[in-house]
């Protein structure tokens, strides 16, 4: 049986042609499933009766359940949805109310191995990478049960894209030409794995890249993310910069605010000391609590300080909101189980 879902149309004109149908009804399928995201094969309606049973007995729309679904007071959805092994991870729509902007942060793995300090689905260790067909079932799982059409995505699920470049990087590229949302629309969050950022540039990728920073000096970020004695904070520049360079396009610095920890006006004056020949934009976000750490959220006031203080520097800054905690679905909180 084959699963629609994440076909390209070539794939689906060998099922047609195996049928002995026209490239046309191709065509029409790949609509169904892209623009118009159905559910069933019968809700193909443009195609006969008769064609549709024969479709039935050799494919069907898509193998991926919707485990539990979530819905926030701000909005947010959440779905916990479970492939055919028994695998599960989050994927998170979010609404703002005054942006016609639907987007859908989706996961790259179940699980991490990063395992940075502050989050929650690095706390399960790594499972798996998901395919490229997983990464984009979530949308088309999210298009389905909603009825509406995403028009962004955030790699900023649970795992790390760049330690599974080459199914997210063909998720963007169907992203691309089958669900018509533009490179610009997408962003990839990483942690800084260097060999994936010096990849990402050699293929002049037009997507928006995200650096988890979050801190201001290699201390303090080893102590937050084990991934800083790999790829330390001077080498990761080095990286950024030669992406810059060769993509010509601004990157965004992520930068977790903690109370106490990373916060203060010195911790201000060395990041911008590290980002001020960067060409970036700054995202505050203000830590999200999480089981089995004393990392505590800062206050108002100390967010808007710390941001006028990068603000000073020339940065454009913004903070980042808040989305579904109240039903765990913030960043750091997915971890891709039930309770
Ligand atoms: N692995 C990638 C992408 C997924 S995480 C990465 O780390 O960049 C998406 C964002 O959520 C990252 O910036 C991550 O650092 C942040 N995050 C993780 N735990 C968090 C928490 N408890 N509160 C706020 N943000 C958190
Ligand atoms: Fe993995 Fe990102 Fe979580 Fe770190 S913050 S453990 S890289 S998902």
């Amino acid at each position: 049986m084959k699963i629609l879902s994440g076909l390209n149309l070539n794939e689906i004109e060998q099922i047609t042609d195996e049928l002995g149908a026209s490239k046309f009804r191709a065509r029409q399928i790949h609509n169904w499933i892209y623009l118009k995201s159905v559910r069933e094969i019968d809700e193909m309606t443009d195609l006969s009766v008769k064609f549709r049973e024969e479709l039935k007995k050799a494919a069907t729309v898509s193998d991926t359940k919707i485990k539990v679904k979530q819905e926030s007071s701000d909005g947010t959805l959440k779905y916990l949805l479970e492939f055919p092994d028994g695998e599960c991870v989050e994927t998170v729509l979010m609404r703002f109310d005054n942006r016609a902007n639907l987007t859908a942060c989706v996961s790259s793995q179940v699980g991490c191995a990063v395992n940075c300090s502050f989050c929650a689905t690095g706390k399960r260790g790594f499972i798996r990478n998901l395919s490229y067909k997983e990464i984009i079932e979530q949308v088309l799982t999210i298009q389905r049960d909603t009825g509406l059409k995403v028009t962004n995505i955030v790699f900023m699920g649970q795992g790390e894209p760049l330690l599974n470049l080459d199914n997210v990087l063909k998720a963007m590229e169907i992203f691309n030409e089958n669900f018509q949302i533009g490179a610009r629309r997408i962003t990839v969050s990483t942690s800084g794995i260097i060999p994936g950022i010096a990849r990402l540039a050699e293929n002049d990728m037009q997507s928006t890249l995200a650096i988890s920073l979050h801190a201001h000096n290699h201390e303090t970020r080893a102590k937050l993310m084990q991934i800083e004695n790999k790829y330390p904070m001077p080498e990761l520049k080095k990286a950024l910069k030669n992406y810059i360079e060769k993509t010509g396009r601004r990157i965004t610095i992520e930068y977790l605010l903690i109370k106490d920890l990373n916060d203060t006006l010195e911790s201000a004056k060395q990041l911008v000391n590290y980002i001020h020949d960067l060409k970036c934009n700054v995202n505050l976000i203000p830590y999200n609590p999480t089981e089995k750490n004393d990392y505590q959220k800062p206050s108002g006031n100390s967010i808007m300080r710390f941001k006028s203080l990068l603000e000073q520097s020339g940065k454009k800054v913004t903070v980042r909101l808040e989305r579904g905690a109240d039903i765990d679905a913030a960043c750091g909180q997915l971890r891709g189980k039930v309770s």
